[in-house]
């Protein structure tokens, strides 16, 4: 096979972020320290070595990047400070930005202002949807819509057509983008042939690891995964019951206590609100080693978060209270916040290693089960 290099490749993944790896003498210490390297996937050595010398295709066919989970411990023990664990952070934004298609990912990782500019767009597109309906639509005054609020019931099905759609457009994007995943990591490099049962007999691990995220627990301090999980377990209760229970909340109602729209509320509202102080805390204080290259952009994405159950929370508040208009025009601010969020950030930022990740790891199963398959294959030599 013919490798062909590219100087330029070096400058383009630096605009994804931080990887100063020049003074690297390829000792292999980060390797060696790193528990979830193996004999199969070498990381994060041999993946930086790819970037340095300009491998550009042999970059973006490797699955080695979402297989490491930040832990930081190869950065403590790099002898020469190239932070490679940094480094393999700033690879997953270069791959998040070559799986995308639209572009839009590149564009929201090299520059923060593209990243706010496009959550602004979408929340004043939501706010005035919203004017458009009570205005147009529903054919309301001006003055009744300031001060008499359309019962929230009567808007059911038009949001219940919205909400879908909100969910649709990222779960259109993060598909298609996840099936370029597939073509440039199995598609390309090795002649190995798949067997196509694989992909199904193996998407078991798919589903693990996108449900539990349980390759973090194998990675430094085991507290991060319980944290991280809580935070899958918020995000992942919010969209479900607001996509398949919408009408729990689309309600001016107040549902007794013990009913499940007040817990599942109450535990996703917790679950984001805690782990998102958690994190905004540790990135602002920049102590741990993952958190030292932090910038503004890494506090964007749990800052929504933490503005969209804060938001969620006061609606609940305020209906409570019997604060009708109130009520109302908080839950326009709620969409205006969570929108933007679910059509950006899921695609097209941070969000997307969600899924990103169990792919790898399911992508390699399959690849290790075709190679097995093919070594099985191989005639067996007779003693001579
Ligand atoms: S950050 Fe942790 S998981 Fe990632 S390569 Fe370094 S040691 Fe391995
Ligand atoms: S430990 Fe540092 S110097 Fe050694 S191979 Fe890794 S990045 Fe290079």
């Amino acid at each position: 096979m013919k490798y062909r290099t590219d100087p330029s490749l070096l400058s383009e993944v630096r605009k994804y972020g931080r990887f100063d790896t020049n003074a690297c003498l390829q000792c292999g210490s980060c390797t060696v320290s790193c528990d979830l390297t193996n004999n199969t996937d070498s990381f994060p050595r041999k993946t930086l070595r790819y970037t340095l010398i300009g491998l550009r295709e042999q970059l973006k066919s490797r699955l080695e990047p979402w297989l490491c989970y930040y832990c930081g411990d190869c950065s403590t023990t790099c002898p020469r400070q190239t932070e490679p664990g940094e480094a393999m952070m700033t690879l997953r934004r270069y791959l998040t930005a070559q799986y995308d298609w639209t572009g839009l990912s590149a564009k929201i990782y090299k520059s923060k202002f593209w990243e706010i500019g496009s959550l602004l767009f979408f929340g004043i597109i939501v706010l005035l949807l919203v004017v458009y309906y009570h205005l147009f639509y529903a054919e309301l005054e001006y003055e009744v819509f300031i001060s008499e609020p359309m019962p929230m019931e009567h808007m059911f099905g038009l949001i219940g057509t919205f909400t879908t759609v909100v969910f649709l457009i990222p779960l259109f994007f993060l598909l298609i983008n996840s099936l370029r995943m597939y073509w440039l990591t199995m598609r390309s490099g090795d002649n190995l042939k798949i067997p196509f049962h694989l992909y199904y007999t193996e998407a078991k691990t798919f589903l693990l690891h996108a449900i539990t995220q349980k390759r973090f627990r194998d990675c430094a301090v085991r507290n991060r995964w319980i944290k991280h999980l809580i935070l899958a377990a918020g995000c992942g209760l919010m969209v479900f019951i607001k996509f398949f229970f919408l009408e729990w909340f689309q309600t001016d109602s107040i549902y007794p206590v013990y009913h499940p729209q007040r817990w599942l509320g109450y535990f996703a509202a917790g679950a984001l609100i805690y782990t998102t102080v958690e994190i905004l805390i540790s990135r602002i204080k920049k102590r741990e080693e993952i958190h030292k290259f932090s910038n503004a952009n890494d506090l964007i994405f749990p800052i929504m978060l933490l503005l969209t159950a804060v938001s969620g929370l006061a609606v609940h508040i305020f209906r409570y209270l019997g604060l009708e208009l109130t009520t109302h025009f908080t839950y326009a601010i709620h969409l205006a916040i969570a929108v933007p969020m679910l059509i950006i950030e899921i695609p097209f930022g941070k969000w997307s290693h969600m899924i990103y990740r169990p792919l790898a790891i399911y992508f390699k199963a399959v690849k290790e089960k075709a190679l097995q398959v093919e070594i099985n294959k191989e005639p067996v030599l007779e003693n001579v």
